[in-house]
């Protein structure tokens, strides 16, 4: 999920622009490693660990 195009409920600027404490606490909640994840994303990581941790039981 991009936050290119949000548009801040506080100061109405879009997020990316960081205009009031509210857009940058966004932007950088949004830029934490697992915070942009979409859950389809964190889906297939899930799989993918499930699959890895099968394997290594066997
Ligand atoms: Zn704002």
């Amino acid at each position: 999920m991009t936050y290119d195009r949000l548009v801040c409920a506080n100061c109405a600027a879009p997020v990316s622009e960081g205009r009031c404490p509210t857009c940058r606490a966004n932007r950088e909640r949004m830029q934490q490693p697992f915070g942009g994840l979409t859950p389809g994303a964190l889906l297939v990581l899930l799989v993918v660990l499930a699959t890895a941790a099968a394997l290594l039981v066997r």
